[in-house]
């Protein structure tokens, strides 16, 4: 019997959330029991020895995958929320979407400056979030030790713009 893998476990769904946008659906993945182990365990794969202090996850369904691996690790976790959900004080980072520009936020005191992160989201598209997550990282002084997701569309260029910064990029399926 053939096991099914982390990209079975996802679904496309048409036309959201806009005409034409073939939409990467996780929820069915996360709502295994099976397939949230499997992706959680295989995001985690390459990290095991490295010192890792703190997880980063990118809003929204980065906080369901940072939450669960940050447990495994035995680390804190901090979100990088869209602007105004945080409370405190932030630190702020502006990044391009396809119309327009959006904004994402870190608290000031989230890490100590030092501290060796690991960033996770579900996909990686233009990277553009990606890249916003890493400056308000890097702002807190931090170190991003890799960035961990579970779909690649290589086609939008973001793998390629991480690399170009010199981060050391995994991800499970594209
Ligand atoms: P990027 O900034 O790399 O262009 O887009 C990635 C961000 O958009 C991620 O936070 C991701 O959650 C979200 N995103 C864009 N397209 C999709 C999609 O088809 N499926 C899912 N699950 N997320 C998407």
């Amino acid at each position: 019997m053939s096991r099914k893998t982390v990209r079975d476990y996802i679904r496309t769904i048409p036309d959201f959330p806009h005409e034409g946008i073939l939409f990467r659906d996780v929820t069915t993945l996360f709502a295994d029991a099976r397939g949230m182990r499997l992706c959680v365990d295989q995001l985690l794969d390459p990290y095991a020895g490295q010192r890792i202090d703190a997880v980063a996850g990118l809003e929204a369904r980065g906080f369901i995958l940072g939450g669960a691996i940050a447990h495994q690790l035995g680390t804190g976790f901090v979100p990088i929320r869209k602007k105004g959900k945080l409370p405190g004080p932030t630190f702020a980072q502006d990044y391009a979407l396809e119309y327009g520009q959006a904004t994402v936020e870190v608290h000031r005191d989230a890490l100590p400056a030092g501290a060796r992160v690991l960033l996770v989201d579900d996909l990686l598209a233009t990277g553009g979030t990606a890249r916003a997550g890493i400056a308000l990282l890097e702002r807190l002084g931090c170190e991003v030790m890799g960035c961990a997701f579970v779909i690649d569309l290589p086609d939008l260029g973001g793998r390629k713009a991480l690399e170009a910064m010199g981060m050391e990029l995994h991800t499970l399926c594209s």
